[in-house]
């Protein structure tokens, strides 16, 4: 990978004609560490929020060495830059050819289930092993996510206690729950009402549980949509953890995926043509903004102008403008509103922040566009949940006056006094 200090030298260097995505693996190794030192328990990185070499081999040498996968393709790239790591199959739908390979090939021994006929799958598919963790996915109702992940995965609660019983007959290895509070979850507490669930079906079961999984969930920063500390999140599980009637060598798991990646990206995208209020960028929502388009998120913009000794970043005054992507498809439209310099034209670059989850992971090859190279850079990223960037966005006045509101609306009850931890 190529190295730049910042976004701005790249352009000083080469006005680039592709986008271009912007690596900071320093960015994840910062994330890492903060749930290792904080989260008290096991870390396992969701790969599908992103899936990129350099982010899995970040993490190792930042010592997350668990992975949470989904696919065979995704236990191969973890074996490939994360030989040895601890995999955890957590899709509770497989094939049984895929089950069969993960635990001869891979040494894959956790398993993820919502289903009698898949507990049954992953038996058969595994000649009967014995060695085997078997993770019951509960269907939890949980409250304060901006990205639902409730409907198609988790065993009804109604349903849990006889599946609960049925895993822990099947296995002499461990046997736990998770659940998934879904994506960028706004409110701390939802963690914790999700294990009061998890507790109630694990009594009616009468049952023990060796594993209790949190899932992901937990959140990034975006314009609109500024969560709070992820220490509360972290106090949160505490206190759901300790209200649940566990053995002493219980396990507590969580499986980020967004928190740990998502400030860590960046593109860098062209204008190609401005229409009125339209920008024409060469990237949408078929390479690396599929969010801004399809949940109409407004990632943070940075603008860039000029070539050579030129090239310089331009600031305000700044006006609300909309994007389309390089795609001939109409459904290639990022409504934002993305707050730039009202003089932005042609040529120009624009920045956009935050891409690090379900951003450049999600990029195709529709209508031959998606052909975007990635380099290294060491600047801050445009907001950080890590006190990296100071916990500030760049947004014109009026939307902070938004995103106070918003935050306001999404503090948990109780919690809104309550002074903030220091960082
Ligand atoms: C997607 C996913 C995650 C990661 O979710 P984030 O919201 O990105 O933290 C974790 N666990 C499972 C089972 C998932 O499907």
């Amino acid at each position: 990978m190529q190295t730049y200090h910042t976004p701005l030298d790249l352009v000083r260097e080469r006005s680039p004609e592709r986008p271009v995505a912007f690596a900071r693996p320093g960015v994840v190794a910062v994330a890492a560490r903060w749930f290792q030192d904080n989260f008290q328990g096991d870390v396992f990185y969701a790969v599908k929020a992103n899936p990129s070499p350099w982010v899995i081999e970040t993490l190792v040498n930042a010592g997350v060495n668990s992975f949470d996968v989904a696919s065979i393709p995704e236990i191969e790239l973890v074996a490939k830059y994360a030989p040895g790591a601890r995999m955890a199959f957590m899709h509770p739908v497989k094939s049984r050819r895929a089950i069969a390979e993960a635990y001869h090939r891979h040494g894959v021994k956790t398993f993820a289930l919502d289903t009698h006929e898949e507990l049954q799958k992953i038996l058969e598919a595994t000649d009967g092993a014995e060695d085997l963790t078997l993770i019951v996915r509960l269907g939890v109702v949980a409250e304060g996510a901006s990205y639902s992940l409730s409907g198609k995965f988790g065993v009804p609660m109604h349903e849990a206690p006889a599946l609960l019983l049925a895993a822990r007959g099947a296995t002499h290895g461990k046997m736990g729950v998770s659940f998934h509070v879904g994506s960028q979850c706004m409110r701390p507490t939802a963690y914790q009402a999700a294990m009061a669930q998890a507790q109630r079906a694990i009594v009616r079961a009468g049952v023990m549980v060796d594993i209790v999984d949190v899932g992901g969930g937990f959140p990034s920063i975006y314009p609109g949509m500024v969560p709070p500390d992820m220490a509360d999140y972290v106090d949160s599980i505490q206190r759901g953890f300790a209200d649940m009637s566990v053995h002493e060598e219980t396990e507590l798991w969580c499986e980020p995926g967004r928190a740990l990646v998502a400030e860590a990206s960046s593109i860098l995208t062209k204008v190609e043509l401005k229409k009125g209020d339209a920008l024409y960028l060469n990237d949408g929502s078929y390479g690396s903004l599929f969010d801004a388009a399809h949940v109409k998120w407004p990632f943070p913009v940075k603008l860039y102008r000029g070539e050579g000794d030129d090239a310089r970043e331009v600031e305000g005054p700044l006006k609300p403008f909309r994007f389309y992507g390089p795609t001939c498809d109409s459904l290639d439209h990022m409504p934002g509103p993305f707050w730039l310099p009202e003089d932005i034209r042609e040529g120009d670059y624009v920045e956009i922040g935050m891409l690090g989850a379900y951003g450049i992971a999600m990029n195709t090859r529709f209508n031959g566009f998606g052909d975007a190279e990635t380099v290294e850079v060491s600047d801050a990223p445009m907001a950080s949940m890590f006190g990296l960037a100071g916990r500030s966005i760049r947004l014109p006045r009026e939307e902070r006056e938004e995103e106070r509101k918003v935050v306001r609306l999404s503090r948990p009850k109780g919690a809104a006094g309550k002074k903030r931890r220091k960082r």
